[in-house]
C-alpha cells in the first residue's frame, strides 16, 4: 500500500517536500472489517488548512500521519454483511491505495446514473456545500442577481447552475479568459468577469447592472471588496471560503461599511455542521447529474504520486473544475 504522510507543516506556500511517499503492506482485516481499492482521491482547498497547526474549525492534521482526504473506491475484501466484495463506496480513506475500515463512515453508492468520482464533486461534499449555501443562506429569489466566486471550481459551477435555475441572474468571478468561457457556455452563467484582467471593478459593475443581492464567497481579498461595493440593500452573502488567503497572504477589506449602509447578512458555514441536509442535497444532484442537467469538469492527476503537485496546483488556479487524483 503506497500512502502520503504529511511530512512537515508548510511555512506560507505548500511544496511538494512537505509530503513522504511511504510503501507499506497492504492490511489485513479482522472480523466485521472491509478493504477497499481505492479508485479516485478527493483534492480539496481545505486540506491546506488542515496542514497548519492553527486553531480552525477542524483538528490539524498530524505529522507523519496518512494526509486525511475523501475518496471512492471498491470493496476487494470483506468480514462484515453490509458490504460485499465489488460494491463501491465513498469514504475518507486519505492519500492512500488502500482503507480499511469496520463500515463506519462508509457509504454504498449507486453508480449507474452517476459516475463513481462525481461523488467526490457535484454530488458529493463540494455540490452540497454550493448547495447548502445557496438554498440556506443566499435562498435567492427569482429575477435576483447571484454572484459566485471561483465560479468555474467544483463549488461555483454547482452554485451558479443551481440559482440559474431558480431563475436569477448568475455572474461568476474566474481567473482567465479559457475559465470564464466555460462558465458561461459550458454552465450557462449570463456573465463571467476575470479578476486576473485588470478591471474587476468595472468589469462586475459592467456585468451587475442591477447590482447584487446574493455573494456566494470562495476567494476573499480583492474580490470581496468589488462585490461589497455593488451589493443591494439587505443583501446575503454567504462566506465558504477565502482561498486568496490560505497561505497566509494577508487579505485587507476596505469596503466592509457596506455591510451596515446595505444592512447586508454576512454568514460563514461550515457544511460538515449541516449533515441533516446532505441526503436532501446529494439527492437532488445526482438526480440532475443523471438527468444530464448539471454540467461539471474536471482535472485528473494520474497516480498517487501526483497527488502534492496536483494540491499545489489547486491551490494557485491550475485546476480547471473538480480536482481528482486517479489510483488506478
Ligand atoms: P475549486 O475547484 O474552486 O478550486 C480552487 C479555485 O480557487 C482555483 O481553481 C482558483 O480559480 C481559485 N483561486 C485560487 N487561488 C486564488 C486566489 N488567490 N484568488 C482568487 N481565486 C483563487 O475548489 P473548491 O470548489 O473545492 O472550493 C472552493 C472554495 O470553497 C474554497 O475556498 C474552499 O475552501 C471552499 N469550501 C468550503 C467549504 C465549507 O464548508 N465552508 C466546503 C468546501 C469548499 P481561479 O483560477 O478562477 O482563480
Amino acid at each position: 500500500n503506497k500512502q502520503f504522510l504529511l511530512a512537515s507543516r508548510p511555512q506560507g506556500q505548500v511544496s511538494t517536500g512537505n509530503f513522504r511517499l511511504v510503501e507499506r503492506p497492504v492490511p489485513e482485516i479482522g472480523e466485521g472489517e472491509v478493504l477497499v481499492r481505492n479508485h479516485y482521491l478527493s483534492l480539496d482547498p481545505y486540506m491546506r488548512g488542515r496542514m497548519d497547526d492553527a486553531r480552525s474549525y477542524a483538528a490539524p492534521q498530524k505529522l507523519d500521519e496518512v494526509m486525511q482526504g475523501g475518496t471512492v473506491g471498491e470493496v476487494v475484501a470483506s468480514r462484515n454483511p453490509a458490504f460485499a466484495v465489488g460494491d463501491k463506496v465513498l469514504a475518507m480513506f486519505g492519500w492512500q491505495l488502500y482503507g480499511k475500515s469496520d463500515g463506519s463512515l462508509m457509504m454504498k453508492l449507486d453508480t449507474s446514473r452517476v459516475p463513481i468520482q462525481a461523488y467526490l464533486g457535484c454530488v458529493g461534499m463540494p455540490g452540497i456545500t454550493g448547495w447548502y449555501g445557496l438554498n440556506k443562506i443566499i435562498e435567492p429569489k427569482a429575477g435576483e442577481t447571484v454572484v459566485v466566486s471561483a465560479a468555474s471550481g467544483a463549488v461555483g459551477s454547482v452554485v451558479g447552475q443551481l440559482a440559474k435555475r431558480k431563475g436569477c441572474r448568475v455572474v461568476g468571478v474566474a481567473g482567465g479568459a479559457e475559465k470564464c468561457r466555460a462558465v458561461t457556455e459550458e454552465f450557462g452563467f449570463d456573465a463571467c468577469v476575470d479578476y486576473k484582467a485588470g478591471k474587476l471593478r468595472a468589469d462586475l459593475k459592467a456585468a451587475t447592472p442591477d447590482g447584487i443581492d446574493g455573494y456566494f464567497e470562495n476567494v476573499g481579498g480583492e474580490v470581496l471588496d468589488a462585490v461589497l461595493r455593488r451589493m443591494n440593500a439587505f443583501g446575503r452573502i454567504a462566506v465558504c471560503g477565502l482561498i486568496a488567503g490560505y497561505d497566509g497572504n494577508p487579505m485587507p477589506t476596505h469596503e466592509f461599511r457596506s455591510i451596515l449602509t446595505n444592512r447586508l447578512k454576512v454568514q460563514g458555514f461550515i457544511v460538515s455542521e449541516h449533515m441533516e441536509f446532505w441526503p436532501q442535497a446529494r439527492r437532488e444532484l445526482a438526480q440532475l447529474v443523471g438527468d444530464g442537467a448539471l454540467k461539471y469538469r474536471e482535472t485528473i492527476a494520474q497516480g498517487l504520486e501526483s497527488a502534492p503537485e496536483a494540491f499545489i496546483g489547486l491551490l494557485k488556479g491550475r485546476n480547471f473544475g473538480k480536482q481528482l487524483v486517479k489510483l488506478i
